[in-house]
């Protein structure tokens, strides 16, 4: 159970404690910040309210553990690693546990999550292994004018002190996603977790406390972002952000200093369907991609955009799917599960209503109760509602009739933001051409959009991020270069 047995240490009375020097702690603030169950509607948890002073510490332990880690053997790190990973999946159930009362995840989803969370520690450990054991070698003379007497050798080295902030619809999987990274290149990791998922993300910390990390290497503050945020982002000990979540990020951009900065945000997916595609195997896609924990992933299934002399037929496919899905509470582990938030369900109603005023086809009732709203595919979609833009991140999903490829991929990339993509068609040559079109980071050839496995490239264009992820662009993406040079009084050539 959360917060008993082995995790018992991190909670102090109802409060959850914060992670920091090795220890859990109670923040001098006296404050706490109540998590409320998407599905009762009443406080689960509490954690911290951290103190900008207490934040300083943090940042200060984190620069010096920082020092010593990055003298660390490699193969050292990626023990530590690969017990962690063994320590979080031994204790999935209490992490799955935290997930379904957090964040309404249904309760097989969250169970593989921290599997899966599990799965990305030791292959990060494994590839970081592979790639920082290798630099490169150059020598002078392939430069114009210069003669061979300059061996110049590179490899990468940690940036410093990494601050990690994932958002709430994957608290674990990706905080670890920049967690495993950041220590397998030998940085520290600052971890602020989303507020709705907090306390799953302290016990994954606490596996990686159970594992033996150095005390300092690792802190885990938390608070309201919209409180600790930009003193975090604008800190000068931080050296690099990684940070996944929505518009934030951008204006994190604009804030940061010169530093490196990944960034994971929203995503409007365009599903692009052609004549010819199976559309049984579409109407499958779209519904996985569409509605899978209710809407609420960044690379789902945001637009259908279908070609009209297919649309009838595929719309009563997906209408007939739709009627299948469970509604209800996470611990029933049913598909449609209530969305985070109040003001996210809100914000869902408001895109219905537009798009209703507005003359879209409702293909079921809208139905809500609470957090609670009832999987809904509309048809007929324009241009000019509000809901063939914007992500609703909700069970909620536009269907726009197009009469050409042009038409859709017009619409695709006219949207700010850029994720991913997926187009279905038997036609091979085609498909390569749209996704050759489509302005988005990933375009997925009849499958719908997804971020794993967790060691392909992922990545945003416009909107969606900077940057890339991926174990190991990620890993990368946390070094940067060193080289040194040798120089030789006379050229040498080898065998010469
Ligand atoms: P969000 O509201 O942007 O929050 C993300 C994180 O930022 C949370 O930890 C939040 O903490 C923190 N935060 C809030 N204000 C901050 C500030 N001023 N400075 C620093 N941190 C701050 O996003 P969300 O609602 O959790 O997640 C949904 C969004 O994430 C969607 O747009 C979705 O598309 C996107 N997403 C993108 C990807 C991707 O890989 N591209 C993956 C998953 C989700 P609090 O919770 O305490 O406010």
């Amino acid at each position: 159970m959360a917060g008993t047995g082995v995790f018992a240490d991190i909670l102090d009375g109802d409060v959850y404690k914060y992670y920091a020097d090795g220890e859990w702690k109670n923040s001098s603030s006296g404050k706490s910040v109540a998590i409320i169950n998407p599905t009762t509607r009443k406080t689960q948890y509490k954690v911290q309210a951290c103190t900008q002073e207490e934040v300083n510490k943090v940042m200060d332990s984190a620069k010096t553990a920082q020092k010593s880690w990055a003298k660390t053997p490699l193969w050292k790190r990626a023990e530590l690693l690969h017990k962690a990973a063994a320590i979080l999946k031994e204790h999935k159930a209490p992490i799955a546990e935290c997930l379904v009362k957090e964040i309404a995840k249904p309760a097989k989803d969250a169970v593989t999550e921290v599997v899966r969370s599990g799965d990305l520690v030791s292959y990060t450990a494994e590839e970081g292994v592979r790639i920082l054991g290798e630099g490169k070698f150059l020598v002078s003379d392939s430069f114009p004018g210069n003669q061979r007497t300059k061996y110049c050798l590179s490899s990468k080295i940690p940036l410093g002190v990494i601050l990690a902030i994932p958002p709430f619809n994957y608290p674990v999987n990706l905080a670890v996603s920049k967690i495993a990274p950041a220590l397998i290149a030998g940085n520290s990791l600052v971890l602020k977790p989303p507020t709705q998922g907090a306390v799953s993300a302290l016990h994954m910390v606490h596996c990686f406390h159970l594992a033996g990390f150095p005390k300092g290497l690792i802190s885990c503050v938390t608070g309201k972002g919209s409180e600790i945020g930009d003193f975090l982002t604008m800190h000068p000990g931080v050296n690099c952000i990684s940070f996944t979540g929505g518009d934030t990020g951008i204006a994190i951009s604009k804030k940061a200093g010169m530093i490196p900065l990944q960034m994971e945000l929203g995503g409007k997916d365009a599903c692009i369907v052609l004549e010819d595609a199976d559309l049984d195997l579409v109407a499958a896609n779209i519904i996985k991609g569409g509605f899978s924990y209710s809407g609420q992933r960044c690379t789902a299934v945001k637009v259908i955009l279908v070609m009209e002399s297919v649309a009838d037929v595929l719309v009563e496919k997906v209408k007939e799917k739709v009627a299948k899905l469970t509604v209800g509470a996470p611990e029933d582990d049913c598909d449609i599960t209530p969305v985070v938030s109040e003001s996210s369900a809100n914000f869902i109603e408001g895109l219905v209503k537009d798009a209703k005023e507005k003359g879209a086809k409702f293909c079921q009732e809208y139905k809500r109760d609470g957090n609670l709203i009832w999987p809904l595919l509309l048809d007929n979609v324009r241009p000019d509602m509000r809901i063939a833009w914007e992500e609703p991140f909700g069970p909620v999903l536009p269907v726009i009739r197009i009469n050409s490829v042009e038409e859709g991929i017009h619409h695709c990339n006219a949207s700010n933001f850029g994720l991913q993509g997926c187009v279905f068609t038997k036609d091979v040559n085609k498909a390569i051409l749209i996704s050759d079109a489509m302005e988005t980071g990933t375009v997925q050839i009849n499958s719908a959009p997804a971020r794993g496995p967790d060691h392909f490239p992922f990545q945003g264009l416009k909107d969606s991020g900077i940057g890339s992820q991926g174990v190991t662009n990620s890993i990368n993406m946390m070094t940067k270069m060193k080289t040194t040079v040798i120089n030789l009084p006379t050229p040498s050539y080898t065998m010469g």
